[in-house]
């Protein structure tokens, strides 16, 4: 083993050596991140089951449960599906004048730990690398939002009962040596990008930026989160939504994904 990868195993490791000791699964979607985490995962002994979070994005999510699912057979994985696909997603971002992404991304994040909890799990792991946070770093820069960046975590810690721990094993691990690695092991996964992805500038700037050292995300994101991230953070009170009762540190009650959902077509909300 070479000694950049023995350097970013260590990376991994030291995220996983602080997980708590409860049953753990991986949101896997068959992209090229949740599978290489699945397959480090596996390599390191760590024992997880597969969750996968089945969107109304089709042919999409149907071709992404395709691959999660053989690698789930040949890995000998137990493979559970949230099937999330009644959620009409599209019409929420209309009707609320909302980003498809940001609607998507509050159903994902709402079911992450509900789901997952209610399913006995007490950790749920996401194939977030160290190129997204970066790039979610810059854009909360320029927007005047470091306060979202702060709340990123490699690990976020239950607030509340109803909560579950959320991680990120591939925290501090460029999307360049990924894509490398799944090319020199040979290992499926699905290509295509969603139809809805976005933020094409930001992209092209954090890959310019990696290409010409993968040192500067990670100097970069090590110290935000080391260093700057408390400034950020404000102690929020959780309680339960009084719609859902999941946990919400809303002073109105009611959590972001009701606020959306259960009153859709009642525009006051
Ligand atoms: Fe959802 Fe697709 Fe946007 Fe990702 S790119 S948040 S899957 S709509
Ligand atoms: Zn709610």
């Amino acid at each position: 083993m070479g000694k950049y990868e023995k350097l970013i195993e260590k990376r991994v490791q030291k995220i996983l050596k602080k997980l708590p000791r409860e049953p753990v699964a991986l949101a896997m979607s068959g992209g090229k991140d949740s599978t290489y985490l699945a397959y480090l995962l596996d390599k390191l002994g760590f024992n997880y089951d597969i969750i996968y979070f089945y969107l109304p994005i089709e042919p999409h999510t149907t071709k992404q449960l395709q691959y999660v699912q053989k690698f789930s057979e040949e890995y000998g994985k137990k493979l559970v599906i949230c099937d999330l696909r009644h959620i009409n997603i599209l019409k929420a971002s209309k009707l609320r004048k909302r980003p498809i992404c940001s609607v998507c991304g509050l159903v994902k994040r709402y079911y992450f730990n509900k789901f997952a909890r209610d399913k006995g799990y007490g950790v749920l792991l996401t194939g977030h690398n160290l190129t997204d946070i970066y790039r979610f770093l810059l854009i909360n820069l320029a927007a005047g939002t470091l306060e979202y960046s702060a709340r990123n975590l490699p690990i976020n810690e239950p607030k509340h009962p109803r909560h579950i721990t959320l991680a990120k094993p591939l925290f501090f691990v460029p999307e360049s040596y990924i894509r490398q690695e799944m090319e020199e092991l040979g290992l499926p996964y699905y290509k295509e990008p969603c139809p809805y992805s976005r933020d094409v500038k930001w992209k092209a700037i954090v890959s310019f930026i990696e290409e010409q050292s993968p040192d500067i995300l990670y100097g970069s994101v090590l110290h935000f989160v080391n260093k700057y991230s408390n400034l950020f953070l404000k102690e929020a009170k959780f309680k339960e939504c009084s719609v859902c009762g999941e946990p919400t540190s809303s002073e109105k009650g009611i959590c972001s994904y009701c606020r959306v959902f259960s009153f859709l077509g009642d525009k006051k909300l």
